[in-house]
């Protein structure tokens, strides 16, 4: 999926569950976010982080580890060909198992996840919602949970059937694409085959690589064959425009329990049906338009302000002797709530 669904509907979702616009507009930016920060490594910082955060000590600075939740197919082309980026990035944020990754579910797909079917993805929201239940308070804490969360569980939609290792089981192509416009299916078979897949042209088969984005289009439909075993993997055909009202359906129900609104997806269906028309260009303002009064921005960058800024640049002594810099950085609560939470998810989803 896209912003149009992560942060876009989303948002509307969370607004017309009851949550405040603050709120909603919270949920809806941490739902996009995990697709968007992509920061690898150590972040160093010279105050101490809370209780609880693990890190190390470098000279006098404390590294704390960046948990990476989205990737981009162009700067994170190398690292997306490690297992261990898989594992720890593309599986558990993006392809969660239905359990705990073992040995014996390594090849395991995506399965859409549904309020109390026991999946990881669900139990990890229902903490969430006891953790709310015992203070009452929708917190900074619970709210990015609860946004971060919402993703995890949509992408078991869009990325139904696919596992974020690469495998064979992966290897489809886009037998025909088509996008709704309002009125009509148009046929986009020729450009999607051609541009799609192209960002992801240098990589093999992980996740939805090999079909480029027909997974993730809210007015979509496709359908995929395998390359090489059409027998064994059947053909998959899917309407995005309709499945994807699906995991919005789950997810409302799931924020009435957090704002005691009573109220029927069914009666708000009419307004995502709208929304999902929009591409990335003009989603602002037909999501606006959905629903009078609700203000629709997303921008990753404040977010990124919002977690950490550039304190200076330190030189600090090597083990081997000699010298090297390190930037230094202010890193506020939010970031450590944020990065706590994608621990949580990662550690619970693949046990790292
Ligand atoms: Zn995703």
């Amino acid at each position: 999926m896209d912003s149009n669904f992560h942060y876009y509907a989303i948002k509307l979702l969370a607004c017309k569950a009851g949550f405040t616009e603050a709120q909603a507009q919270k949920i809806a930016e941490y739902s996009q976010f995990i697709d968007d920060y992509d920061r690898t490594g150590r972040i160093h910082t010279d105050t101490p982080p809370p209780a609880g955060i693990s890190y190390v000590k470098e000279d006098d600075l404390y590294a704390v580890e960046s948990v990476t939740t989205g990737f981009s197919p162009v700067t994170n082309a190398a690292d997306l060909l490690t297992e261990d980026f898989q594992r720890k990035v593309v599986v558990p944020f993006h392809f969660i198992l239905p359990n705990k990754l073992t040995e014996d579910n390594r090849n395991f797909v995506a399965i859409p996840a549904r309020l109390n079917d026991g999946q990881v993805i669900t139990r990890l929201m229902e903490a969430t919602y006891r953790e709310f239940s015992a203070g009452n308070r929708l917190s900074d804490k619970i709210l990015i949970a609860i946004g971060c969360m919402a993703h995890a569980f949509s992408d078991t939609y869009a990325h139904e059937g696919f596992s974020g290792f690469r495998t064979e089981a992966n290897d489809f192509e886009i037998e025909q694409y088509v996008q709704y416009d309002g009125a009509g299916y148009k046929d986009f078979t020729e450009p999607e085959r051609k541009i799609g897949p192209v960002a992801y042209s240098t990589l093999p088969a992980i996740g939805h690589t090999t079909i480029g984005h027909t997974a993730d289009y809210t007015n979509g439909m496709f359908s995929l064959k395998h390359k090489s075993k059409p027998d064994v993997y059947l053909r998959r055909v899917r309407n995005n425009y309709e499945y994807f009202m699906k995991p919005l359906a789950e997810l409302f129900r799931y924020f009435q329990l957090f704002t005691q609104i009573a109220g029927n997806f069914d009666d708000i269906i009419a307004k995502f049906k709208q929304g999902f028309l929009a591409n990335e260009k003009n989603a602002a303002a037909v999501w606006s338009a959905t629903d009078g009064g609700i203000v629709f921005a997303y921008d990753k960058r404040k977010i990124y302000d919002r977690l950490y800024s550039q304190k200076g640049v330190r030189s600090v002594g090597s083990s081997l002797g000699g010298k090297y810099r390190i930037t230094v950085y202010n890193l506020t609560s939010e970031f450590y709530i944020f990065n706590e939470c994608a621990a949580k998810i990662r550690r619970e989803a693949v046990g790292v």
